[in-house]
């Protein structure tokens, strides 16, 4: 009942968010693990209420979800986030084919103008498609109506990858591997935590790495903390990794400064940004 209510006032609060200027993204690197370059970065959505303690996304993304905020809320995420890495671009920080990857929610598919709202802002930010990733849920991917599968289409049309987050967590996830054309499969952290101390974990993160593999997908691991699980996903061959190791989620004002500091996996010499 506690929890219902609390939900009623994150889902009030959350409504004039948008307004009050309230949301804004944290990016975090993602590194090749061989060359130790950075390629990438993940958009993570960030909300502090007026007056109020941050309150994080696992916490209110479902709101948004349910109360259908989703659509707003995601075109917001979309431009701002393409609107960064044109600033980042022109700067000429960014690394050569480094991307920007974007969290999708498949409540924005019910709508059906995921595609067009991407078009629009690599158009209005003049990026380059390739230069954009989207990453789904297996869960998203499983809203497997003709509106999704149309959505997922235009998207690969434009030239815009498409990555399978926390995958290993859910249900079906071989079938839409083979149903949907994805470009990458991120390894839940979930696989990672342990992987130094428990075969099974190791077993299962080899696995999914040599599968990626043989299907031509890109691999990133999420959640590397420590230097034991970095070097062993380097050595299972794993492509790209992100965690707290590397940084934490960075606020986009302290992204330029990072990538002119990044001295590569061996020059990292402590944990870089705030704790969370
Ligand atoms: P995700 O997309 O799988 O994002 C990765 C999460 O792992 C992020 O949590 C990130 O801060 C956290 N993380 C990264 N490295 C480490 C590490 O080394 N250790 C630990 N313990 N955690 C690490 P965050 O930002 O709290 O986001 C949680 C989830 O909320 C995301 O999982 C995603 O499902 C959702 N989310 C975040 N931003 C967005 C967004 O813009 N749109 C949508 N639709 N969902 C979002
Ligand atoms: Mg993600
Ligand atoms: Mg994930």
């Amino acid at each position: 009942m506690a929890k219902q209510t609390s939900n009623r006032e994150l889902e009030q609060e959350l409504a004039l968010a948008l307004e009050r200027d309230e949301f804004r993204l944290e990016y975090q690197p993602q590194v090749d693990l061989k060359s130790g370059d950075i390629v990438g970065f993940e958009a993570l959505l960030r909300w502090r209420p007026a007056n109020g303690r941050e309150v994080g996304p696992k916490e209110f993304v479902p709101i948004l979800e349910s109360s259908g905020q989703i659509s707003q809320v995601g075109a917001w995420i979309i431009d701002t986030a393409c609107g960064h890495w044109r600033q980042w671009a022109d700067s000429k920080l960014l690394p050569p084919g480094a991307r920007i990857a974007i969290n999708v929610s498949a409540h924005q598919f019910a709508k059906g103008d995921v595609g067009d709202l991407l078009q629009k802002s690599i158009e209005r930010h003049a990026l380059d498609p390739a230069s954009v990733e989207i990453e789904l849920t297996e869960s998203a991917v499983m809203l497997n109506t003709s509106k999704t599968r149309k959505e997922l289409r235009q998207i690969r049309e434009l030239g815009i990858g498409l990555s399978m987050d926390d995958f290993g967590t859910g249900y079906a996830t071989l079938a839409y591997l083979r149903r949907f054309r994805f470009d990458t499969l991120k390894i839940d952290r979930s696989f990672v935590r342990r992987i130094c101390s428990k075969k099974k974990d190791m077993a299962i993160a080899l696995s999914m790495i040599q599968l990626a593999h043989i299907l031509e997908l890109r691999t990133v691991v999420e959640g590397i903390e420590s230097p034991g699980q970095l070097v062993s996903l380097r050595r299972m061959g794993c492509d790209i990794g992100q965690g707290h190791y590397f940084s934490h989620p960075l606020p986009a004002e302290t992204v330029p400064e990072f990538l002119r500091d990044w001295g590569g996996i061996d020059g990292v010499p402590k944990l870089v940004g705030a704790d969370t």
